[in-house]
């Protein structure tokens, strides 16, 4: 199939080659002509599976006609809602990419930020609207956003959205929404809780599905370094040393640990950044602009930063740890071998990940490949239960000292300041 084929206007025709896009992916020939159908579509599909542009493109056509004979400030006839600012922002950028050739105009609004520039642009009038769902909320309640011309609702990652806990606000957001509309919804997985938010949302849809979560691309190799925890860091190191690795994306479980491992690479005097949900919007942004343009060649991020990152043909992805939940593994390689391209996925497993990696076996019904040559091998075993019940309290034990310690710091900061104004 061809977008051709798909009868879309010229103009979006012409941004597609711009795009260099040669034909639709799996989910956009399902999801498109459905969508220019009119049909709710309930979309199971993750990131790099070309999703954006299979919702992007056939509202655009829809706008294109519906806009044909209107005039005056633009109404919001177009909302998209998704998880992450960077998904936000990378879903703005994929509206205005492709509808660069009409007068369809988009925003993006999110938190984190202030929010004088996004209410500036709203004022203006705009056909899209695409935000995260606490700032949109936020400027309903304001009055800067009236979503009473919405036709068109798409709903982003929507597991990613509950997993966030924003199950409250999508239901606010439900409320205010007409009832004539066309709905999207797109997930990458589909589990029970997924399925019942998407029978609120949806009439009668249309079920495309592309690359269920269980299973990894095939264009995806997987290698598996079975290791000890003090360990990782130099192994870590050891697999960087292949001069193949020019563009990485390492994944960390925690903030603390994304931090921790910047902190390591660079005693090391390797060039890398963290991107995590405790960095700014503008160093987050500064991180991704540097590994996109190559300035740096490592970055290293937490599963909820990484999910709106937009890097075309990356090889690697690092697993620093073995996510507990499986779907998250499949989430994470997928972020490597994008559109066709070979990608490459190395996992560090310590002992108490072995379990997670047996897990994650049974979900892509595939044993990952153990790299033999492992300097670093696996000697430890996993903790017993009573074990771990000590090791439990022990790490409790330390972030109490560690708040305790903290306080009394604050408390003697403020005494001093006090003594100081005396
Ligand atoms: P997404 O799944 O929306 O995050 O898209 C993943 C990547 O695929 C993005 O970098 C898009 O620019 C790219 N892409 C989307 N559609 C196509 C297509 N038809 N051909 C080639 N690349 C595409």
């Amino acid at each position: 199939m061809t977008f051709n084929e798909l009868s879309l206007h010229p103009s979006i025709l012409q941004a597609l080659e711009d795009q260099q896009y040669s034909k639709p992916t799996a989910i956009q020939a399902q999801a498109i002509p459905l969508i220019l159908d009119k049909n709710d579509v309930l979309g199971c599909a993750q990131t790099g599976t070309g999703k954006t542009a299979a919702f992007a493109i056939p509202v655009i056509e829809h706008l294109i006609h519906d806009t044909k004979n209107t005039s005056g400030k633009r109404k919001i006839t177009t909302l998209v809602v998704t998880p992450t600012r960077e998904l936000a922002i990378q879903i703005g950028e994929n509206f205005t990419a492709y509808a660069k050739y009409t007068n369809i105009t988009n925003t993006v609004i999110f938190g984190g930020v202030p929010q004088g520039s996004q209410t500036n642009a709203l004022r203006k009038g705009v056909d899209v609207l695409i935000a995260t769902p606490g700032r949109l909320l936020d400027l309903m309640g304001q009055g800067f956003i009236s979503l009473k011309d919405v036709k068109y609702f798409i709903l982003d990652e929507a597991d990613r959205m509950l997993d966030m806990g924003f199950i409250n606000d999508i239901k606010k957001l439900l409320k205010q929404l007409p009832t004539k509309r066309q709905s999207l919804f797109f997930s990458a997985t589909m589990p029970p809780s997924i399925l019942a938010l998407s029978q609120q949302i949806l009439n009668q849809p249309k079920k495309v599905e592309v690359a269920p979560v269980s299973s990894t691309a095939q264009t995806i190799q997987q290698r598996l370094y079975t290791t000890n925890k003090p360990d990782k860091k130099n192994l870590l190191f050891h697999i960087l040393k292949d001069p193949d690795i020019d563009q990485v994306l390492v994944f960390s479980r925690t903030k603390h640990g994304a931090d921790r491992i910047v902190s390591n690479l660079r005693k090391k005097k390797l060039e890398c950044a963290a991107i995590h949900g405790d960095k700014s919007q503008n160093q987050r942004q500064k991180a991704l602009k540097n590994f996109k343009d190559g300035s740096i060649n490592i970055l290293v991020a937490t599963d909820i930063a990484a999910r709106g990152i937009d890097i075309d043909k990356l090889k690697y992805v690092i697993n620093y740890d073995i996510p507990n939940e499986p779907e998250t593994y499949v989430h994470r390689i997928g972020r490597c071998g994008r559109a066709g391209e070979e990608g490459i996925s190395i996992s560090l497993c310590e002992p108490e990940e072995n379990a997670y990696v047996s897990s994650i076996e049974k979900l892509i019904k595939k044993t990952i490949p153990v790299v033999k040559d492992n300097p670093f091998p696996q000697t430890d075993k996993p903790m017993s239960k009573m074990e771990k019940k000590e090791a439990e309290k022990e790490k409790q034990q330390k972030k109490r000292a560690f708040f305790e310690n903290k306080k009394k710091k604050e408390a003697a900061r403020k005494g001093g300041g006090n003594r100081n104004r005396r």
